[in-house]
Formats: C-alpha cells, sequence, structure tokens
C-alpha cells in the first residue's frame, strides 16, 4: 500500500470511531508520528494534505522540519519524546504543541524559555500512567497538583494531558483513567491511542492520536 492509501485508511477508522462514540465528526485530531522517517518520506503526507505531525527527538527534528515548514504552510509539529532543560530553547523554537512536560524543572525552564522568545507553544503533561519506573511522567496521583503548579506560580497553561500506556496491558483503564484525570484537572484534550489501540482510545475520549506505523510503515 502507498503512504496516501494507509493515511486515507487510519483518517477513514478515525471517523467512524468518531461515529461510534457519538463524538462529532473531525473532533479527533491525527498526529503523524513522522520519527525516523526523513523528509523525503514525509513530503507524501503533506501532498495528501497532512498537516499535524509528531517527533520523539528534538535534533532529528531539526534536521528535517525547518525544511519541510519552509516549503508547506500550515504545519503543527508536536513534541512526543523526552525533553532535557538543555534542549527546552530549540524545542520552543521548533515546536508548536509540547505534549511531555512531566517535571518541573522543565516547567520552569519552559515558562522562563517562553517569556523570553514570546513564544507560546501549547503544552501537554505527559502522565505515566501505569507507574513504569523505566517511563517518563507525572505519577496518576500527583498530576492535578502538578497542572495547579503550573498555571499556578508559572502561569502556563496547560491544554491537556498525554499518555503512554504499558506495552503488555489492555490500554483501556489507562485511557480511562487519564480522561478521569483530565476532567479533575480541568483540562480539555486528551493525546492517547498508537497505531495498535487508536480507536479504542477515541471510545475513551481522545482528543488526539499518535500514530506512526500505520501509516509511514515499519520503523
Ligand atoms: C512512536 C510513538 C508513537 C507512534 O507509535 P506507532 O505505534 O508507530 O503508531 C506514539 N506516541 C509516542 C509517544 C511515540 O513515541
Amino acid at each position: 500500500m502507498k503512504l496516501e492509501e494507509r493515511l486515507n485508511d487510519v483518517r477513514s477508522r478515525i471517523s467512524a470511531a468518531e461515529q461510534q462514540g457519538g463524538r462529532p465528526k473531525g473532533s479527533v485530531q491525527l498526529v503523524a508520528v513522522s520519527k525516523t522517517f526523513d523528509a523525503d518520506a514525509i513530503r507524501p503526507a503533506l501532498q495528501a494534505g497532512q498537516r499535524v505531525f509528531g517527533e520523539n527527538r528534538i535534533q532529528e527534528s531539526q534536521g528535517k522540519w525547518p525544511e519541510l515548514k519552509s516549503e508547506t504552510s500550515g504545519i503543527e509539529l508536536h513534541l512526543i519524546g523526552p525533553l532535557q532543560s538543555n534542549k527546552v530553547a530549540e524545542a520552543v523554537a521548533l515546536f508548536d504543541v509540547i505534549e511531555t512536560v512531566d517535571r518541573e524543572k522543565i516547567a520552569r525552564a519552559l515558562a522562563d524559555e517562553m517569556k523570553r522568545k514570546a513564544k507560546t507553544p501549547r503544552l501537554y503533561v505527559q502522565v505515566n500512567t501505569g507507574l513504569e519506573p523505566q517511563k517518563a511522567g507525572i505519577a496518576p496521583d500527583d498530576t492535578a497538583e502538578f497542572v495547579a503548579f503550573c498555571r499556578d506560580q508559572l502561569g502556563l497553561a496547560i491544554e491537556g494531558l498525554m499518555c503512554i500506556p504499558p506495552v503488555e496491558e489492555n490500554p483501556g483503564p489507562h485511557f480511562a483513567l487519564l480522561a478521569r484525570l483530565a476532567k479533575a484537572c480541568g483540562v480539555e484534550k486528551l493525546s492517547m491511542g498508537m497505531s495498535g489501540d487508536y480507536e479504542t482510545a477515541i471510545a475513551f475520549g481522545a482528543t488526539s492520536v499518535r500514530v506512526g506505523s500505520a501509516i509511514f510503515g515499519t520503523r
């Protein structure tokens, strides 16, 4: 299958899941995860009208997205991988949405840099719903306090929550937990669901899904 066909297949599955869940048509945003793929592999997705992309590494993104952004207007780039403090300036410069705010130090660095650059990428807090030691993210029990800290102490508007459920587990309970936490924190957006489970995530209220291999092929 060509990329355009895979992309259209994902789009129609998203539409069907929206309809099945009684969600408004077009309410779920598709974030096409292009990590490991170079500019030439990404251009067909741009030609097919896709404008929202996710990347997990800053350095890799700097090697392709400035060029692609200069060729095509309306691109929205999401950082979905871990952010280190020494990369915060670069992240704020390149990304439109940062989905991986996961500790006070990073939140402070982001607040400082956003003031300095007068640029305000939209922010999500990553939640470690499975409490996995090797995975980034705020613990579920600490999420409300962290979101309030970002808002009240740093003046950062947190737009949503993001999670990556444990690979071996049924993702449904993790999606349900993230939805409950978002409601408790008063944040609207839920970034959850990947190639294997995005339809399930939509059933649990995802407002954006991060789909890589189902569009670009295996990495
Ligand atoms: C790679 C990645 C995805 C996409 O995964 P696929 O299974 O290829 O769809 C989604 N979210 C994050 C955080 C990722 O790192």
